[in-house]
């Protein structure tokens, strides 16, 4: 493992984090003994930054209760983070902050981040409630050792939030998909020359590591049969030297031990003018397939007309990346389209819930517009309207 050293606190940070909002689940709920191998392997494979977030259902406990059990807190970094889209006032600061506390059975937060900030509007609403003075406190007391913020907005304001605070460090989404997208490698560049960057989403939510067009993992194939396409979107990550550590959401522990090889090596330069080539290639094939640019983060669920928002989108990307029968078996069962409790677009009200919610400020309403007219044209309506009735006759 190698280790970049946090130029605002001097810490000793392993270049490779782990997100644990995808943390393996067993029939919905976090499964623990998975959970714990993927926790204390990373620890023994020499990951010490952790990052979970109080709307990452059960993750905040579930490590607090790994790291607790195992008595390795000391030796990581916890990274979590204030539920911005939650707070309705000053008050909400200490309510949320001390069940974190509770969660991840520990008196103090490494790295404490204000959760999604999309613009400064939202920085000044927080500011108006005081949350400097509650930050200077939390401080001052050692419960928050560095303050930074997570961010889904556009470049400029990104920019304007560098300036307008004294942050020890940010999260910011990065890939190769786009290098412009939200705060950017303009916004990484700014940032880093003042404080630690942690990237989010290095492949896209999974997207670059097990959905790409079958075309662009055969250019990665040819280029380095040695290297998965999880493997080259990660160095793409580590060969940025603005760059202080990435969080991968490793569900797998096979994922893990790849990445653990990887982050032995990568680095600034690792990457020439014949890699840039195949980076350029692949990403003409994406920008032709993905129409969708959900990550399936689930922040806009639930949605209160039980539609399956990233199983929508992720069943038409795969229309166009895989094909139309691909997408369509994956859209049927995603949205349980044939029972009773079917999560189809079609169910959809408008009430606009879901928009507000979403950190890549997807569009979801006319998106899901336009899922529902390629997805479900009458034929498949006439289907699933037959099967549930089957189904209901047959259960009566
Ligand atoms: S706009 Fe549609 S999809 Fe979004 S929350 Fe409302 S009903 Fe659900
Ligand atoms: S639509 Fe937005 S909020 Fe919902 S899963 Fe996709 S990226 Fe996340």
């Amino acid at each position: 493992m190698q280790y970049r050293i946090d130029s605002r606190s001097g810490n000793k940070l392993s270049i490779l984090g782990l997100g644990c909002m995808r943390f393996p689940r067993l029939l919905g709920a976090i499964d623990m003994k998975k959970t714990e191998e993927l926790v204390m392997r990373s620890v023994e494979g020499g990951v010490n930054y952790f990052d979970t977030a109080w709307l990452y259902p059960g993750s905040e406990d579930a490590l607090g209760g790994i790291l607790d059990k195992y008595r390795v807190r000391e030796k990581v970094y916890i990274a979590t983070k204030l539920p911005v889209v939650m707070l309705r006032g000053r008050a909400d600061f200490d309510k949320y902050f001390d069940q974190e506390l509770a969660r991840l059975r520990t008196g103090y937060i490494d790295y404490y981040l204000m959760h999604m900030l999309t613009d400064t509007e939202l920085w000044n609403k927080l500011k108006s409630w005081g949350i400097e003075e509650w930050i200077a406190e939390k401080k001052k007391s050692g419960r928050i050792r560095q303050i930074g913020f997570s961010y889904h907005g556009s470049r400029d304001e990104f920019l304007k939030l560098l300036e307008d605070y004294d942050w020890e460090f940010c999260q910011i989404q990065y890939n190769y998909s786009d290098e412009n997208f939200q705060a950017g490698v303009t916004g990484l560049r700014a940032a880093a020359r003042n404080m630690p960057v942690m990237i989010m989403e290095p492949l896209l939510g999974g997207k670059l590591a097990g959905g790409l067009p079958p075309g662009a993992e055969r250019i990665f194939r040819e280029a380095n049969p040695a290297l998965s396409p999880a493997a080259w979107g990660l160095n793409w990550v580590w060969n940025q030297s603005e760059v202080t550590l990435l969080l991968s959401g490793m569900g797998e522990l096979s994922q893990l031990e790849e990445n653990l090889k990887l982050a032995d090596r990568a680095g600034p330069g690792m990457l020439g003018e014949a890699e840039a080539k195949v980076y350029r290639q692949v990403l003409e094939l994406l920008n032709r397939s993905y129409r969708i640019r959900c990550t399936g983060c689930n922040y806009c669920m639930p949605c209160p007309r039980g539609v399956n928002i990233p199983g929508c989108f992720a069943a038409y990307n795969t229309s166009y990346a895989i094909g139309y029968v691909a997408g369509m078996q994956q859209f049927i069962t995603s949205t349980a389209l044939t029972s009773e409790r079917s999560s189809s677009p079609s169910l959809c009200v408008k009430c606009g819930k879901c928009e507000t919610h979403c950190p890549q400020h997807l569009e979801i309403i006319r998106s899901l517009d336009e899922v529902r007219r390629r997805m479900e044209p009458f034929w498949i309506q006439g289907i699933g309207a037959a099967a549930r009735a089957f189904l209901g006759k047959k259960r009566r």
